[in-house]
């Protein structure tokens, strides 16, 4: 297959770990016989520096004229000014509206050889494999915004569009996996949860039949969570709660710099990132963990190339390689020697390449 992919580095460690995905994604195309172009371009802080704007045109051209992104992440104590006029953050928001992402899914997995990384206990945690779908662009976080001396109101709103399109996603996403939804709201309470609990109802009944799902309060979720990780398959959630569940969910796996995402729309363009920042505390030392950046690449080769093999592939070299001991300081087994960036990512490339 031939296929562009635009690659935005961005500020701290974001080009450092960017740069291993990249190596992985090379030699994913020369083991399976495919032509990737690489489009590099600048967002975030970096783009600031460089044109004054946090999303320049010619980034957003790269990332429409892409079958999909990949991005380390954006911002930095340089930037970091609140009176700022352009922040860095602002270029993730616009590239997410311009590709009209509106679907955050992270998946959660627990690795056998970093069950004990968690804060939670390995008994709780064994065979956890999650994948939250988070509602991105409605809800609280956009709603109206008022203030006056004595009173505030954010307001949130759903329209049926919404949730119906996200609901799709999760649908489409849990029939490639164990076939089971938790829809999360507070139903109880909210008559924008009410209506997400009617429309997500519908659309899946009439839309994926053979998908089984429930309604959980985000209070009762948010205990569950923790309480039996693994009987979780397909998470589905609106805007503010997936915002604090995913954090929660993060801790399952009990590193940052394991953890992989993507923002999806209704076609298969995708952008791709690690969910930890720009760690500016280790910027420029070559020493940040690449894994997540790695896991990102491959739901990339799954979900917007359609590379079920390879992606598949990727995440057992990881996967052996974070077992064989390669690690990084963030996730370095006492006593043991730590690797950089650059041998983690080619830790995975040799995996890759000797596997069958
Ligand atoms: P962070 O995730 O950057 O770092 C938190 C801690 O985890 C730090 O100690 C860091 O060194 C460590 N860490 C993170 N990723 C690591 C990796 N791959 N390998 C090894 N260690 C790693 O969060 P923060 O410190 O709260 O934020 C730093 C900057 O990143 C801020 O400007 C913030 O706005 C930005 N940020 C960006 C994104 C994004 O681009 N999507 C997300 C979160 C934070």
């Amino acid at each position: 297959m031939k296929a562009r992919i635009a690659v935005l580095g961005g500020d701290g460690i974001g080009p450092e770990v960017t740069a291993e995905a990249v190596r992985v994604l090379q030699a994913v195309a020369s083991k399976y016989g495919h032509d990737f172009e690489f489009s590099e371009a600048l967002i975030g802080g970096a783009a600031i520096d460089a044109s004054g704007s946090a999303l320049p045109p010619r980034t957003i051209d790269a990332c429409r004229e892409s079958a999909a992104t990949l991005l380390g992440a954006v911002g930095g104590p340089k930037w970091s000014d609140p009176g700022a006029r352009v922040r860095p953050e602002q270029g993730l928001l616009e590239l997410r509206r311009t590709l009209g992402l509106f679907a955050n899914v992270r998946p959660v997995r627990t690795m056998e050889s970093m069950l004990d990384a968690s804060p939670l206990k390995p008994e709780v945690i064994t065979g956890a494999d999650i994948l939250v779908v988070r509602e991105l662009t409605g809800g609280i976080y956009f709603g109206r915004k008022s203030r006056t001396a004595h009173e505030a109101e954010d307001v949130c709103t759903y329209t049926t569009d919404e949730v119906e399109r996200v609901t799709r996603v999760a649908g489409r996403l849990a029939m490639g996996r164990r076939r089971r939804i938790v829809s999360v709201d507070k139903a109880n309470v909210l008559e924008t949860s009410r209506l997400w609990r009617a429309v997500v109802e519908r659309v899946l009944r009439d839309e994926f039949p053979q998908v089984e799902f429930e309604h959980m309060l985000v209070d009762a979720a948010a205990m569950h969570l923790i309480r039996r990780p693994a009987s979780f398959d397909v998470l589905l959630t609106e805007n503010m709660f997936g915002d604090i569940l995913t954090d929660e969910a993060s801790m399952i796996a009990g590193s940052l710099g394991l953890l992989p995402s993507a923002s999806l729309g209704a076609g298969t363009n995708g952008l791709y990132e690690p969910i930890h920042g720009s760690a500016p505390d280790i910027a420029g030392r070559g020493i940040a963990n690449p894994y997540g950046t790695i896991l990102s690449a491959a739901m990339m080769l799954k979900l917007s190339l359609g590379l079920e093999t390879e992606a598949a592939a990727v995440e057992t070299a990881v996967e052996d390689a974070v077992s064989a001991g390669v690690r990084t300081a963030d996730i370095a087994l006492a006593g043991k020697a730590t690797v950089s960036s650059r041998e983690a990512g080619a830790a995975v490339v040799e995996r890759l390449l000797s596997s069958r």
